[in-house]
């Protein structure tokens, strides 16, 4: 008899975020990296439903490359080998992600300009149509979907119908909301989306995918700008090989994520998901509210994922403090990254439920030292 091991905390930190007990115990076993029973058993059906997931009305149009490594190497491997060499990036920034899309570029020496509209502000839609039409040499327009940094959920409706009305290919980093946030991307016109494992699909960490429209990856062999971050040649071999990977796949956090999938699947999809998460978000913020404590993000800007707010101002608060005494009582939460804003994150995705929240609003009422 296997038992379920239980955590000593909740992880409320957007990836690696909190796991089902099941999904740490399929874990328990070896694989065999070219034996069809992991390739056609475990990896075909995966990326399989990740497209399903991503478009219920045209999963046709589009493919599933899994790559190894942490979520920024999959955003690498879609920048570095869906943009060709003599295209032009425009970035949408604001925050740390956004940011990192533009150091890719840099990088990789991708021709880019960045569009920065401030940690607190969403895109500008005046800005960017001026941009596009001005400038018919962008040939990409790349954007994070939930920007992590503050919790901000992007507009991709408004965005996406104005890149593709400029007739331009639309990237789309949805690490952080992807499997939390409904969207169908053959509707949205996006022809690239990236997330990983370990956030809203609540895997463990290791991998990451790209959801790409075929008719575009067909046309990219040759362009990738790293050897092993090559989306086409991954393609090629998972195609060919059916399930397999071109080096060496991390099988346990693949079949852990194949359980995390089915369990998706048995909660009732992306939009009962959302809403627990969402559930979860609004009785975090009203508890936090009714404790003093105010949000980063007005209200209209703020998705179910993160949540900052503003440290207190009191001379004896100190976060460590807050961080360790919340750490004690079986929670880890997340300093804040907004530049100039002193602040600290809450996550609110995973194996989290509402009453989980509940527990989290007791436990901060009871360390609040310096109140
Ligand atoms: C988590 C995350 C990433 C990837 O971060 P890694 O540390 O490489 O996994 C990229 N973009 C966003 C918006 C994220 O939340």
């Amino acid at each position: 008899m296997k038992t379920l091991i239980e955590n000593d905390y909740l992880l409320l930190t957007p990836g690696p975020l909190s796991t089902s007990p099941t999904v740490r115990q399929a874990m328990d076993r070896d694989w065999c990296t070219w034996d069809e029973e992991y390739n056609e058993g475990v990896v075909t059906p995966i990326r399989q439903r990740l497209v399903e997931l991503a478009t219920a009305t045209c999963p046709k149009d589009y493919t599933c490359v899994l790559m190894q490594g942490s979520g920024t190497f999959s955003v690498e491997a879609m920048l570095g080998s869906t943009i060709g060499p003599t295209d032009r990036l425009l970035v949408l920034a604001n925050g740390v992600y956004g940011n990192r899309l533009a150091q890719i570029a840099d990088c990789l020496r991708i021709d880019h300009v960045v569009h920065d509209s401030g940690e607190l502000e969403r895109p500008d839609l005046d800005r960017l149509d001026d941009e596009l039409a001005q400038d018919e040499s962008i040939t990409h327009v790349v954007l994070v979907h939930g920007e992590t940094t503050t919790g901000m959920i992007n507009p991709l409706l408004p965005i996406a119908a104005m890149v593709k009305g400029h007739g331009r290919l639309l990237l789309v980093d949805s690490m952080s909301a992807f499997g939390g946030v409904p969207l169908d991307i053959a509707e949205l016109g996006i022809d690239y989306l990236v997330s990983s494992a370990n956030k809203c699909i609540q895997g463990v960490p290791g991998f990451g995918f790209v959801i790409g429209r075929k008719a575009h990856l067909e046309q990219t062999k040759g362009w990738a700008r790293s050897l092993s971050l090559d989306l086409h040649a991954q393609w090629q071999d998972m195609e060919q090989g059916r399930g397999k990977w071109r080096f060496t796949s991390p099988t346990h956090v693949v079949r852990a994520f194949y359980q995390a999938l089915m369990e998706l699947e048995a909660e009732g999809g992306i939009a009962v998901r959302h809403a627990r998460y969402s559930e979860n978000q609004r009785r975090l913020v009203t508890g936090m509210d009714r404790l003093g404590f105010d949000c980063v993000l007005p209200a209209e800007y703020q998705g179910p994922i993160i949540t900052g707010f503003h440290n207190p101002t009191h001379p004896d608060y100190d976060f460590g403090r807050f961080y360790a005494m919340l750490k004690e009582k079986g929670f880890v939460i997340y300093p804040g990254s907004v530049t100039g804003i002193d602040s600290f994150r809450i996550g609110t995705i995973g194996h989290v439920f509402p009453n989980d929240i509940d527990r989290l609003l007791l436990a901060i009422e009871s360390s609040m030292y310096w109140a």
